[in-house]
């Protein structure tokens, strides 16, 4: 049918009204729905000599963004104070912080920590403050996780139910669970981009092994959750965290653009499953008392 030229026009502003009203109506209900929460499970708040937000505007990013948790870790661990202090101080209502013990004191000390017994001796001290949950992040590359340094620290950190934050290739996860079977290690990175068959197996290996999924490469791929991360997450819905891992200040300046990457795969997975990844998997493991100081 040959539709008049005046009629044309009108069909077109009726389609662009209806489409207008399609849009809107999609962007108020999104907007009205809650984004999912999040739980920062690698934060480093550095303190060097100052950090690049300060307290107050970190908190609330923490809230503009709905992050909920946080693991702190900070170098030297003075940031990791003052998180837990503004929480103690009800500055920071209705955000989780889980602190760990960061074996840092400047950056240098990431090369060497592992052959350095003032690192160990650090840890202990930092242990005495109380209310830690974990140590780390650390750094470790294959048989440097060999040393005796490595060893106490993981047997410390099992001694006193505190979990691994573990930067490491698959060589040093395996050599860290030789060390001592019962780690809890938090793999930060989860390989970055060692094969999705190699994550598996490990999971599967080490019932107490966690992925973190900052800097993990392969996840999506134009912006869609790739077949082999979609199958993991479905295998492992109970082992993968996510983080941001603030170690440079541009992380700090692009930390609202991180956590939206994270929402925006995590919107492909199952409801329950994303839920678990976003926050419910941190929160299951950081339930309970800190571990008491002996
Ligand atoms: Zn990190």
């Amino acid at each position: 049918m040959k539709v008049p030229k005046s009629g044309r026009h009108l069909g077109c502003l009726f389609g662009l009204v209806l489409g207008t009203i399609i849009l809107f109506g999609t962007a108020s209900r999104t907007s009205a729905a809650e984004p999912i929460e999040i739980f920062d499970a690698h934060l480093h708040y550095n303190w060097e000599p100052k950090p690049y937000f300060s307290l107050d505007e970190v908190l609330a990013l923490f809230r503009k963004h709905r992050v909920t948790g946080i693991l702190a870790t900070s170098r030297p661990n003075t940031g990791t104070h003052a998180l837990v202090d503004a929480r103690a101080e009800g500055k920071a209502d209705g955000l989780w912080v889980v602190p760990f013990i960061r074996p840092y004191r400047i950056r240098a000390d990431i090369g060497s920590w592992f052959n350095d017994p003032s690192i160990y001796d650090l840890v202990r001290e930092e242990f005495k403050r109380g209310g830690y949950r974990g140590v780390g992040e650390f750094h470790l590359t294959g048989r440097a996780a060999t040393t005796d340094w490595v060893r106490k620290t993981v047997d410390f950190a099992v001694a006193h139910d505190l979990y691994l934050h573990a930067h490491a290739d698959a060589e040093a996860v395996e050599i860290l669970f030789a060390h001592n079977p019962k780690s809890r290690i938090i793999w930060a990175h989860t390989g970055f981009s060692l094969d999705p068959a190699r994550v598996a197996e490990l999971l599967a290996k080490h019932p107490t092994l966690w992925g973190e999924l900052s800097y993990r490469g392969g996840i999506t791929e134009g912006g869609r959750l790739t077949p082999a991360w979609r199958q993991l997450f479905e295998r492992y819905p109970d082992r993968f965290l996510v983080g941001s891992d603030t170690w440079i200040n541009e992380r700090w300046a692009s930390y609202g653009d991180i956590i939206a990457g994270y929402r925006q795969w995590l919107a492909q997975l199952p409801p329950e499953i994303a839920a678990k990844i976003a926050h419910g998997n941190a929160r299951a493991l950081f339930a309970g008392p800190a571990p008491a100081v002996r």
